[in-house]
């Protein structure tokens, strides 16, 4: 459920998710990376308990907005300097830009750090250096997944060819003869995030629009699938920034 509050003349917009499952007695609030303010409230809370609650934190809640929006702006743009935060299957890593004459551009994972090796100080070369890492990245990974999770899709009958496409507000889709075509942003995400994603575009081989039997069939290959659905939006705009 979407609702908003107006405060003075701002208007603040959040989103409400009832948690049926758990045992939450009050109103919890949250607001993400990117800003947006989710609700967390237990099925017995009325919509006005909900606002009352949210009217009450509102100068909180506007301060962590403001702050997560200047963070936003810091992101953009990259500069692919050493220390920028990178992340890799779900896990943020520290870029280190090492600078050693004559040799061939190469990236590798070590402990903390995703170190990018470049023979001249050129950002295009880091650049081109972390984008082509991640793409090789995410063939494999993205192969060893829908590899591993084909398997278990009865109404497969093999494991589907992957095609990867950078794509700017899109993780993936799926043609009718049966064609995946992943982002490989997605390889930044957790696995759990991945599988969503994956599990999504492989159901649609079965069930080829947002039916009810299309989420019947999501439920029973991920229950909670709504929860990484909301941790993955909620990272998106990082993710596809990097
Ligand atoms: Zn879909």
């Amino acid at each position: 459920m979407r609702a908003s509050l107006h405060y003075g003349e701002h208007v603040l917009p959040y989103e409400v998710r009832i948690q049926p499952g758990r045992v939450i007695r009050k109103v919890a609030i949250h607001v993400e990376p990117d800003g947006r303010v989710l609700v967390d409230a237990p099925e017995s809370a009325s919509e006005q308990d909900i606002h009352q609650a949210v009217g009450a934190r509102v100068r909180w809640i506007f301060g962590h907005v403001a702050a997560a929006k200047e963070r936003l702006r810091h992101v953009l743009p990259r500069e692919y300097v050493s220390g920028e935060s990178l992340h890799y299957l779900g896990r943020r890593y520290r870029l280190k830009v090492s600078l050693v004459p004559n040799a061939p551009t190469a990236v590798r994972l070590r402990g903390g750090h995703i170190e990018v090796v470049v023979p001249q100080d050129d950002v295009g070369l880091v650049q081109a250096g972390l984008q082509g890492w991640y793409r090789q990245r995410s063939r494999v990974v993205f192969q060893e997944r829908v590899t591993a999770m084909a398997h278990s899709l009865a109404w497969l009958k093999g494991v589907p060819p992957i095609r990867l496409l950078n794509m700017r507000s899109q993780w993936g889709s799926c043609s009718p003869a049966g064609l995946l075509t992943l982002n490989p942003h997605l390889v930044k995400a957790s696995r759990e995030c991945l599988d969503y994603v994956v599990l999504h575009e492989l159901c649609h081989l079965k069930e080829h629009n947002h039916s009810p039997r299309f989420y019947a069939l999501l439920d029973k290959h991920m229950p909670g699938w709504q929860r990484v659905k909301l941790r993955l939006d909620s990272l998106a705009d990082v993710l596809l920034r990097e």
